[in-house]
């Protein structure tokens, strides 16, 4: 008979993000009058840059000419895009990083959660609290998560790092040593950052434990402070120790066009055996490839003018950020992130749940946020906020915030 992956049956529903729509449509039927601010949303909003569109005309073109078409993409990736990561994100930031340590893909999601693939089962992993749910639940697939607990809200098995306002939202070096150790910065849900220093001790508790960190960098791009690393091989010997993952979609607005690389040393070994030919293997059988049309618009967004148009852009996003950050804390919140990440991760009055919060602002202000408690039990007493919507509407939504209080 067949049997259905009992592991699957392990994962928890998609609560967080159903129960919000279930929350707002049920308020705004009741209430059509009032118009909703979404400050919730983790997508992007601004259109794709001119100097991108150019390219994408251009490798469209190229399709339909005899001479220039092409059919499958290499399995890594193209090497005019491998060789323009390796230059612009790696070789001048002072990382030894070389073209063929550079996995094309078509975005992070797909990598955070595959990689897992090429560990064993039996491989204990350790992740942040709150954190970006395709961590775990990847892992939930494969069997390596245990038994969900309702009562803690966590898997038995895996080694949850608490992020809190105490440590700076950077997690201890945990006693019992993960296997594999998922770290991600600029942070989703918190918004907030770590300095090299700190990462630098993360790197050699790695190194010297034979542990494996998956570094996620997918909103890297809007860093602005100077001792907020972009990457985890700027790091002394990160490349025994690391695997990083990035993506264009908050980078350059490619939630839709899909595009991202992962990054995997050939000096990195996990158990003795060479971690690189076998995503090499991996990636050639069970990844079809971004699309040529995909991977030169990629590499546009490396021209001058694609870096000046993304950076006009991600300064905009963090106009935001900075409206929501200030407006919050002059009502006497305290506020966190914003200032190197698209987030804003704000507490909740004392004596309420963030879901509690979450209620209060929806039904007096029309404000939708994200309760924290969604991305784990340590996000409980926060709401994240995102600088993903309009200026005059963040505005507004600030305000009406303000006026409740
Ligand atoms: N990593 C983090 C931390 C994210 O928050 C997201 C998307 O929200 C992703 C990865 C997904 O990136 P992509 O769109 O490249 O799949």
């Amino acid at each position: 008979m067949v049997r259905i992956n009992q592991n699957y049956l392990k994962l928890q529903g998609s609560y967080l993000f159903s129960t919000i729509a279930k929350k707002v449509a049920a308020y705004s039927k009741e209430n059509p009058e009032v118009e909703i601010i979404r400050l919730g949303i983790g997508d992007v909003t601004q259109p794709i840059v001119p100097a991108v569109i150019e390219a994408l005309h251009g490798a469209v073109d190229e399709m339909g000419a005899k001479e220039t078409f092409r059919g499958y993409a290499p399995d890594l990736g193209y090497e005019f895009l491998r060789n323009t990561i390796a230059k612009n994100d790696y070789e001048k930031r002072g990382c030894d990083i070389t073209p063929e340590e550079i996995f094309v893909s078509d975005g992070a999601k797909s990598d955070c959660a595959n990689i897992q693939e090429i560990f064993d089962a039996d491989c204990s992993i350790a992740v942040c609290d709150p954190v970006y749910p395709v961590y775990v639940d990847s892992n939930v697939m494969a069997g390596r998560a245990g038994e969900y607990d309702t009562q803690t809200g966590q898997y038995n098995k895996v080694i949850y790092m608490p992020c809190t306002k105490e440590n700076g939202f950077v997690p201890e070096l945990p006693r019992e040593v993960p296997d594999l150790i998922y770290l991600c910065f600029p942070n989703n849900p918190t918004g907030t950052v770590i300095h090299k220093a700190q990462l630098q001790d993360w790197v050699d508790y790695a190194r010297k434990n034979g542990s494996i960190i998956l570094y996620d960098s997918a909103y890297e791009a809007f860093i602005t402070e100077d001792d907020v690393p972009h990457s985890i091989y700027e790091c002394e010997g990160a490349r025994e120790c690391a695997i990083e993952f990035r993506s264009f979609s908050k980078t350059a607005g490619f939630t839709g066009l899909r595009l991202g690389y992962t990054v995997i040393p050939k000096d990195l070994k996990a158990g003795g055996e060479d971690v690189w030919p076998l995503w090499a293997r991996r990636h050639g059988t069970k990844y079809n490839g971004a699309p040529y049309i995909i991977q030169r618009a990629g590499e546009a967004v490396y021209s001058e003018a694609g870096q000046e148009q993304v950076h006009e852009q991600i300064a905009w996003y963090l106009g935001n950020a900075k409206i929501i950050s200030e407006g919050l804390a002059a009502a006497g919140f305290e506020v966190y992130g914003g200032k190197n990440a698209p987030y804003v991760w704000m507490s909740v009055p004392k004596g309420l749940t963030s879901w509690e919060f979450f209620d209060q602002l929806l039904t007096k202000a029309g404000v939708v946020g994200t309760p924290g408690s969604g991305f784990g039990p340590h996000g409980e007493g926060y709401l994240r906020l995102s600088s993903f919507g309009d200026r005059e509407a963040t505005r507004k939504a600030i305000e009406r915030i303000q006026k409740m209080f």
